[in-house]
């Protein structure tokens, strides 16, 4: 890591907003270095010399307000449209007490004895959605229909250094030829 990227994350660290292995790379270059580890103190100084003098001030609600009109709300996307398809209702849980009965099985069904090439299973990658997923699965074994799950792993944008061993392993068994 060099100063300059340890200066942009110093404040990050000071604020508690950085995970736990980008802190660790900025508190191991802040012990090897003198000019990064007087920053970060200055800062920290400062940090906590703020709440002391009452330097914090809440915005007064009718500020707060007049911000939030004046800038334009992003448009929300659905994000499950680009699923398009049939969309079933929940995930199996013991726990929350959702039953195979209060999933849209049987609508899926009918759809698939209309005449359905492949029924993509777009499940959270949890405990509850990998249920679901075997669940339908075993529901559509019946069917002359090709039954396929996202991949599993490395999200876009992803560090692979911050990635739990879990998600890395599954990475590995989803690969696909490049
Ligand atoms: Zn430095």
């Amino acid at each position: 890591m060099t100063c300059d990227e340890a200066e942009v994350l110093i404040h990050a660290l000071i604020d508690g907003e950085l995970d736990a292995g980008h802190a660790r790379d900025v508190e191991a270059h802040v012990a090897g270095c003198a000019r990064c580890a007087a920053r970060f103190s200055a800062w920290r100084d400062l940090r906590d010399a703020m709440p002391v003098r009452g330097l914090r001030h809440a915005a007064p609600a009718s500020l707060r307000s007049r911000i939030e009109r004046a800038v334009p709300s992003p448009a929300k996307t659905d994000r499950r449209a680009l699923l398009k398809g049939f969309v079933a209702g929940g995930a199996l849980s013991a726990l929350d007490g959702v039953t195979p009965e209060r999933l849209n099985v049987g609508g899926l069904l009918a759809r698939v004895k209309q005449g359905v090439d492949e029924v993509i299973l777009a499940m959270n990658a949890t405990v509850e959605g990998q249920t679901t997923a075997h669940y339908l699965t075993d529901q559509l074994s019946d069917f002359d229909v090709k039954v396929t799950r996202l991949a599993h792993g490395v999200p876009v944008g992803g560090e692979l250094d911050y990635l739990d061993e879990g998600t890395l392993a599954a990475a590995l068994k989803s690969r696909t030829a490049f």
